[in-house]
């Protein structure tokens, strides 16, 4: 037996029970009118699983109602697999090899990890740093940012031309938080600091001029001097932060190589959800994504309307 035995992820009916007991843990909720009385399973051979009818309102439905996977046709078994994989897979999957692990097309299987790399962003914001912790700030570059035109690139300073990426690591907490900056410039990273870190936290930085005042807006702010061969000293290192762009960058070059200025937030979403996750299981990680696609349910229904696999990756 293994975990890609259960039921859930190759029998219809097991995996709508399990988005049922989901989604619905103290039993069936009428998406229509609301009620949980006397609603009916309605059965029979042609009848689709889990069909339901309110009581109440007299109208039909299951549980995928008001879900992303409403209106896919894609069997739910076939979704969870999707779910299980991209929750388990520390360097991320393709979708070419969603693609082929599902059978399904690879437009298919592209449409599926976005949506699911949706899920897995955290709307809220946690600050970082409160009580006085200890917070690792770093920024790594990857790819190309096609969005920068090529005269604006200046020959031989390799970094202007790639997307940048700033990441914190409250070290309290064990919590990564990645976003997707313009530039390194102080103008544009401060603001992003202050707003995302409590000012009785402790910063820790390289030495990069864009961090040079933070002891301004911050209780104290220590520099790895990495310039002089400095790889820390006790506890003022940055070794967390490498530590998570290490993994973050193997995964982009080993399974995402190209990804496209507008996609990059969402790629950065699922590996800040497997860091924050690390700790628990992969069927533990699984559980956790699949209440975090239903419960945003009826948020992001469009928001990949109009957006197409155009970039192999
Ligand atoms: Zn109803």
């Amino acid at each position: 037996m293994s975990v890609l035995n259960k039921a859930y992820f190759h029998d219809e009916a097991a995996a709508v029970a399990k988005l049922e007991s989901t989604i619905w843990p103290e039993g069936p909720i009428c998406p229509h009118c609301g009620s949980v009385e006397k609603i009916y399973s309605l059965t029979g051979k042609t009848t689709r699983i889990g069909l339901r009818k309110c009581g109440n309102c007299r109208k039909q439905f299951t549980v995928k109602v008001g879900t992303v996977f409403e209106s896919s046709h894609i069997p739910l078994y076939k979704w969870f697999q999707a779910v299980y994989l991209m929750a388990s897979s520390k360097k991320g999957i393709s979708a070419h090899q969603l693609h082929r692990t599902l059978e399904v097309t690879y437009k298919t299987a592209w449409f599926m990890a976005h949506r699911i790399r949706e899920a897995m962003r955290t709307g809220a914001f946690d600050v970082f740093g409160n009580g006085g912790g200890t917070v690792e700030v770093d920024e790594t570059f990857i790819g190309h940012d096609k969005t920068i035109k090529p005269e604006h690139t200046k020959k031989g300073r390799g970094y202007h031309h790639k997307h940048k990426v700033l990441a914190l690591v409250d070290r309290e907490t064990g919590k990564a938080r990645s976003m997707v900056v313009d530039d390194l410039k102080a103008k544009t990273l401060v603001p992003i600091l202050k707003e995302r870190i409590a000012k009785e936290a402790r910063i820790v930085t390289d030495e990069a001029g864009q961090y040079k005042y933070l002891n301004r807006d911050f209780a104290d702010h220590q520099f790895v001097r990495h310039g002089i061969g400095e790889y820390g000293r006790g506890e003022i290192h940055t070794n967390t932060i490498e530590g998570y762009f290490s993994i973050f960058k193997r995964g982009m070059k080993g399974v995402y190589q190209h990804c496209a200025k507008r996609h990059l937030h969402r790629y950065l979403a699922e590996f800040d959800f497997r860091y924050n996750a690390r700790e628990v299981d992969d069927p533990e990680r699984f559980a956790v994504l699949l209440n975090g696609i239903t419960g945003k349910r009826l948020m992001y229904r469009d928001s990949l309307a109009g957006q197409s696999p155009r970039t192999v990756m």
